[in-house]
């Protein structure tokens, strides 16, 4: 279990030194602003869509690391993902990350995600995990909320 924490610690520590996806998105299809009052965690998303396809999405911000590393595995699952999908996977994350501590909430879909599920353990943190989430949900609801479809 130590084992499986340290190689957790090393993919948050990696991905917070090296995020994926750095940067913006010119003339973005979709964008919104994500902040966390509690950890002063900010970040920008935008998104460039094919359809309702994300074909490209990118994020920059300031924030500590369990923010910075949770949006760059974040862009790094949803991108080529579709709408349906990544609103999937938002929920699963927000379901993994706020299940008790005694049952662990395991999810194939959300492969090297689960190094999040360590935030079970720090209530306060919950939110520097799921912000990038809440942040993606806010930037595919605002286009649905536009659409005349
Ligand atoms: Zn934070």
């Amino acid at each position: 279990m130590s084992d499986l924490r340290d190689l957790y610690q090393e993919v948050i520590l990696d991905h917070n030194r090296r995020p994926r996806n750095w940067g913006a998105i010119d003339a973005p299809d979709r964008a919104a602003d994500g902040y966390n009052p509690l950890c002063g965690d900010k970040l920008r998303l935008t998104l460039r869509m094919e359809g309702d396809r994300i074909a490209d999405l990118k994020f920059e911000g300031s924030g500590c690391a369990i923010s910075k590393a949770s949006a760059s595995l974040m862009t790094d699952l949803v991108k080529g993902k579709t709408m349906p999908e990544a609103e999937d996977l938002v929920d699963k994350l927000q379901a993994m990350v706020t299940a008790p501590m005694d049952k662990p909430e395991e999810d194939a879909a959300l492969g090297k995600l689960a190094v999040l599920s360590g935030v079970r353990e720090f209530p306060a943190r919950v939110k520097c995990a799921t912000l990038a989430w809440h942040t993606l949900r806010a930037a595919l609801e605002g286009e649905v909320a536009a659409s005349t479809e």
